[in-house]
Order: structure tokens, then C-alpha cells, then sequence
């Protein structure tokens, strides 16, 4: 499943962030992820939930941060907004994706021996 191998690259961070802080546990985990990722947050908590089990992120929650989609014209990067016709009323240039499909390890929260 999609999620999972999120979860999988997830954890694969936290650990070499954490890695440098031997003896350190790691408390929470922070994401975002953006509406056109094609992640579905409840699956992926589900996921992260069910992997994390023996991983270095057995005693962090994950909080997932849902990050809206945002244009804007890559020539004079003014912001498009959200059901507006994508493309720049000025330099008619097509908008292109500023925010919306990412998916981020965004913060660690670590305890560090
Ligand atoms: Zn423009």
C-alpha cells in the first residue's frame, strides 16, 4: 500500500535525523502533507500507527499537518487563488503548483541523553 511505504521512508528519516543523538528517543513526529499528494491522512496514521511498532517512532504520535494547494505564476509569482482560473491574469503565463504536494517530515521531537 501507497501509505505504507511513506511510513517506511518516514521512519527512515526520523532515524537518521535521530541517528547523530545516540541513546536519544525520539517524543513526536511532525509531517505535512499537502491535499494533492495522493496520501490519505487517516490511512497513513493507520500506517504509521500499526509500522512504528520496534521502530525508533514506538513512543512518538504522529500529528499530520494537511497543507492546501496553492498556485501562483512562476514569472511574476503572483498567488492564484483557489478556484480561479489557473493561469495569470497579467502575464498570462499558466500558474504553476506552490504548495499542495508535498510530503514533509516537517519537525522531530526528540529527547536527547
Ligand atoms: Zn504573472
Amino acid at each position: 500500500m501507497h501509505e505504507y511505504s511513506i511510513v517506511q521512508s518516514l521512519v527512515d528519516s526520523v532515524e537518521s535525523v535521530a541517528r547523530p543523538y545516540e541513546g536519544g528517543s525520539v517524543h513526536h513526529v511532525y509531517v505535512d502533507i499537502g491535499e494533492l499528494a495522493g496520501v490519505d491522512c487517516d490511512l497513513l496514521q493507520t500506517a504509521y500507527d500499526t509500522f512504528r511498532e520496534g521502530t525508533i517512532c514506538q513512543d512518538a504520535p504522529l500529528t499530520i499537518e494537511r497543507i492546501a494547494a496553492q498556485w501562483e505564476c512562476p514569472h511574476c509569482h503572483l498567488a492564484i487563488r483557489r478556484g480561479e482560473i489557473l493561469r495569470c491574469p497579467s502575464c498570462n503565463e499558466p500558474a504553476k503548483l506552490a504548495a499542495g504536494d508535498e510530503i514533509l517530515l516537517r519537525r522531530v521531537e526528540m529527547e536527547v541523553a
